[in-house]
């Protein structure tokens, strides 16, 4: 692994083109939001990359070039080619670090890494959304207080149809009644899958300092480690 934790912020970057309501909150696109205040903390060196770009963005040479990628979609996820998908898959098993934002919860590459539905209820509605620290000494949560006031933002509920997660981070609470497991953190082959929620669009949810906070740890969390390789198949004794 490089000095530097190398990330690529995926946004699908339909929305802001096309809603002049979210073109307000998010002016030069959420992967831009997301990005600047990564930016910001050192140790971590940041591009974009988005869907309308030749490959999506995601060349072979990009994707080796990245540690941690960041995935932000929700309209166009029939768009994302599979090449590009099992590029994407093969890089995380291989060791790449994928954090996956609010409604890439039905991205095909987080449907193919979880291999369930992913489903879960929702309500555009103006929700209250408090986040709680379930894991207060997971890296991930490091810096939070007990909770997270996000304020209004699109409720998701259970339940969340995927696998129980390995280390369960947050749980959010909404004013409408609902529970959501927020924050899961998954392993797959060599590579860190953490599944963060809020982050709808008609919210200015990647402007509150602690969204911000929690998405560069969980990109410091998700880093590759330089561990072995595994070797699989026939195999001569060790000790002869
Ligand atoms: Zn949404």
């Amino acid at each position: 692994m490089s000095a530097s934790i190398r990330v690529t912020v995926w946004n699908e970057y339909r929305h802001e083109r096309h809603d002049e309501r979210v073109a307000a909150i998010y002016p030069e696109g959420m992967h831009i939001a997301i990005a600047l205040p990564l930016s910001a903390n050192p140790g971590i060196t940041v591009r974009t990359a988005t869907l309308d770009e030749p490959e999506h963005g995601l060349s072979v040479e990009l994707l080796d070039a990245t540690d941690v990628l960041i995935w932000w979609g929700h309209l166009a996820h029939g768009e994302v080619s599979d090449t590009v998908v099992e590029r994407v898959a093969a890089r995380v098993l291989d060791g790449m670090g994928l954090v996956v934002l609010h409604s890439g919860h039905f991205a095909k590459i987080f449907k193919r890494l979880m291999g369930t539905s992913c489903d879960l209820k929702w309500r555009v509605g103006d929700d209250h959304e408090r986040i709680w620290v379930v894991a207060p000494g997971h890296p991930i949560a490091a810096g939070l207080g007990e909770t997270i006031e996000i304020g209004p933002e699109e409720m998701y509920g259970e339940l969340f149809d995927v696998p129980a997660p390995e280390t369960l981070v947050f749980i959010s609470w909404f004013s409408g009644g609902e529970l959501f497991r927020s924050g899961c953190c998954y392993t797959r082959g060599r590579g860190k899958i953490f599944y963060f929620r809020p982050g709808h669009e008609t919210y200015p949810t990647y402007h509150h300092p602690d969204v911000q906070r929690v998405i560069a740890n969980a990109v410091v969390w998700a880093a590759p480690v330089d561990g072995p390789r595994p070797q699989f198949g026939n195999a001569r004794p060790r000790n002869p």
